[in-house]
């Protein structure tokens, strides 16, 4: 019965009371939030999950199976900023509230298994989910992605799950999308049936328990290739149609690596399938979601951009954590590099098998002097430092194992890193957990390494030189380097022997660095040498670093317009058409046809150099220019925008459509392309003209895509 009117006094003051109690006892479960793993253990998760791209929209309903391990009065699921329509509690109503971190729900938890809580929930991700072109309804649908990523704590955002690492379930979700899509996730796909005109269900199912980090959605327009690993696993090369003659070489190794790491590793691959999906905007290189390696599209290539920049490393290093990261999990951010220091490691020894041993001694030399310069600095990190910086994590990280691998020998290594994926499978370690395992292995104590390499900031240069002059390269890469500050002609015989075929592509470089500036006859022989090396990275070194091309080096240095190296190409261009004025019209013609990378760094140079270039193509410069202002276009890739902007800038040449997009750029989800577009803006506006034109488009766009610009006007 339900009576309207006056309220009995003692049922209020009941009232208040209780409602005092439910405070104090949700205020207490925010803050004791990070025992929960304490209380609860979750087990199984299915989900259905409608996707509305165009409206940025999820909505979904969500069943946990869970044990109950200690006594509790709530229980709390991360989901920001959600909607909580109605929760079902062991099939009855239960009550709950919710707030901008998630969901308690309330009840007398008593220790139990079989368990189930079912949520209904809906969200619009401000993070974690981006959705990719939707708000262009004119695009064509191969512009359009739908992808997460849910390293920090970004599931969450748009999936009612766990902040907590510990935390691990195994995920089986089923996802509804507009059906001319293909959507990839975790597991293995059950069924994609349509269930209406427009709409699909991808229903996936997993095997084995995860963090709630690791869940991972892509969709688009892709295709995939198909390839089977020696141990049997699958593996699928996501692509779109579009750039399907990118494929080989984006790809290329990926099945080695795979059979490598499986090897190197000494435990097998350890999730149903293996996927890899290049998406456009993404705010990393790469993302290591089980199974399902999301990655940016800024990775694709032809062959000979492959030379310049490949995916290699990356693929390596995304692969490496389905075992590092993924299969056994760090205890918090203390560990950090047993995923990244691991990672980092692994990534290198396939790099080792695929482009051979200098490359692998040359990038422990490279990151040796980066850690030693920071640690000169006074500015060296433990590795041990939850808030290290990713040099540390990952760099000298990678160097602790390499160094801790030399100390116990391969046998010893590799058995300790066996025993210590088996005994952590699917659950969490600490650094501690894994330096057990090594000693036990070994037989041998750690402390002193424990000290040295991970409690301690300094970087051990010394011990480091040691190791890597066990390479006979770098021996021999460290006499030659020394000899920068001495005059040429005491070293000319010395630097000539270097571009002897074979010739190492480091050292002969290193030579080009050291005849950088000189003119003398000695140094053109010299750079005469280097040229027939025929080498391409000794080329791209004289391209890049040569500043006065000699009258007597000019043919020579024309040929580098046809290397097989977009940076060779560019830079040649580039300081051709400087130096030698009279032939800027051969140079262009020469190069009309070429692209260069995705980001098309040598068409927008060209379209540059042809509008600044007098008498050579006037007719067609209106063309130019609009096809060179067309590349900033808000739903291009950041990448081509960014190059665009940059050359814009140089002509000083926006139209308004340049700085929409620009202004547009400063609310990106993408920090580096954000933070570059609010310094060319803030550049911009020192220009009286620009500023006035600034004024008037941010009062013509929407408020939250002119926000930044609106405060720096507003000063
Ligand atoms: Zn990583």
């Amino acid at each position: 019965m339900y009576f309207a009117g006056v309220i009995p006094l003692d049922y209020m003051r009941k009232n208040l009371f209780f409602l005092f109690l439910f405070w104090t006892v949700i205020l207490a479960a925010q803050k004791k939030n990070h025992n929960q793993i304490d209380h609860f253990d979750f087990n199984n998760i299915q989900a259905r999950i409608q996707i509305n791209p165009a409206a940025g929209l999820v909505q979904g309903t969500v069943q946990y199976e869970f044990e109950v391990l200690d006594r509790k009065d709530t229980l709390f699921i991360d989901g920001r900023r959600m909607d909580f329509a109605e929760v079902q509690l062991n099939g009855s109503p239960a009550n709950f509230i919710s707030d901008d971190h998630g969901i308690y729900v309330i009840s007398k938890f008593r220790p139990s298994e079989g368990n189930h809580i079912e949520l209904k929930y809906s969200v619009t991700p401000e993070s974690g989910m981006y959705f990719i072109n939707w708000k262009y309804p004119q695009l064509d649908s191969s512009e359009k992605q739908v992808w997460t990523q849910g390293q920090g704590k970004y599931t969450s955002t748009w999936l009612p799950s766990f902040d907590d690492i510990r935390e691990k379930v195994e995920f089986d979700l089923s996802f509804e999308f507009p059906s001319d899509y293909k959507l990839i996730s975790n597991g293995t796909l059950v069924s994609n049936e349509k269930i209406n005109d427009t709409t699909r269900l991808w229903q996936f199912d997993m095997e084995k328990p995860m963090s709630s980090y690791l869940v991972a959605v892509a969709t688009g327009r892709f295709d995939a290739q198909r390839q089977t690993t020696t141990s049997g696993t699958e593996i699928f090369l996501y692509y779109q149609p579009e750039d399907s003659a990118q494929v080989e070489p984006t790809y290329r190794y990926t099945k080695e690596i795979f059979n490598f790491l499986e090897e190197e590793i000494g435990h097998p691959y350890s999730w149903k399938n293996y996927k890899q999906i290049p998406v456009k905007d993404f705010l990393h290189g790469g993302m290591e979601n089980t199974g399902t390696t999301i990655f940016s599209n800024a990775f694709l290539t032809d062959s000979i951009g492959f030379k310049d920049r490949n995916f290699v490393n990356v693929n390596a290093h995304e692969l490496a954590h389905q075992w590092f990261g993924n299969l056994v999990t760090a205890e918090n951010g203390n560990h950090h590099w047993l995923h990244e220091g691991f990672a980092t490691y692994y990534a290198l020894l396939a790099e080792k098998k695929v482009f051979g041993s200098d490359y692998y001694y040359w990038k422990l030399f490279e990151t040796a002097e980066k850690l030693k310069e920071l640690s000169d600095a006074g500015k060296g990190e433990a590795l041990l430092n939850p808030n290290a910086s990713s040099l540390t994590f990952y760099q000298k990280g990678a160097w602790a194992l390499h160094v801790l691998r030399e100390k116990l020998g391969d046998k010893a290594f590799k058995q300790g890193v066996r025993n210590y994926l088996e005994l952590y499978s699917y659950k969490n370690a600490t650094t501690d957990n894994f330096l057990a395992e090594m000693e036990a292995a070994s037989g041998q104590d750690l402390s002193e390494f424990k000290t040295d390499w991970l409690e301690q900031s300094a970087f051990k240069a010394a011990q480091a030189l040691e190791s890597l002059k066990k390479s006979e390269f770098i021996t021999r890469y460290l006499e030659i380097a020394a000899l920068r500050e001495i005059g040429l002609n005491a070293k000319y015989e010395l630097l000539k022997e270097q571009l002897l075929f074979p010739v190492n592509e480091y050292i002969g470089q290193e030579v080009v660095h050291q005849l950088a500036g000189l003119q003398s006859d000695l140094a053109i022989n010299l750079y005469k040498k280097a040229f027939e090396s025929n080498n391409i990275f000794v080329r791209q070194a004289i391209a890049l670093s040569m500043n006065q091309i000699p009258e007597s080096l000019k043919t020579e240095f024309e040929t580098l317009l046809r290397d097989e190296s977009y940076l060779t190409r560019e830079a040649a261009l580039y300081k051709l058409w400087e130096q030698f004025p009279e032939k800027r019209s051969v140079y262009l013609s020469q190069t009309r046809n070429m692209i260069g990378f995705n980001n098309k760094n040598i068409r927008m140079l060209w379209l540059t150099l042809n509008l600044v270039t007098p008498g050579y193509e006037v007719d067609s410069n209106e063309d130019y220019y609009q096809e060179l202002a067309g590349y900033t276009e808000a739903w291009r890739p950041f990448q081509v925008r960014e190059n665009a902007f940059g050359y814009l800038f140089q002509l000083g040449a926006f139209n308004d459509a340049s700085l929409k997009s620009l202004i547009l750029g400063t609310q990106h989800h993408t920090y580096s392309f954000r933070k570059y577009c609010r310094q060319l803006l803030a550049e911009l506006l020192k220009n009286e003209q620009y500023r006035q034109q600034l004024i008037k488009l941010s009062a013509e766009m929407a408020e939250e895509d002119s926000v930044y610009l609106r405060k720096q006007i507003t000063g």
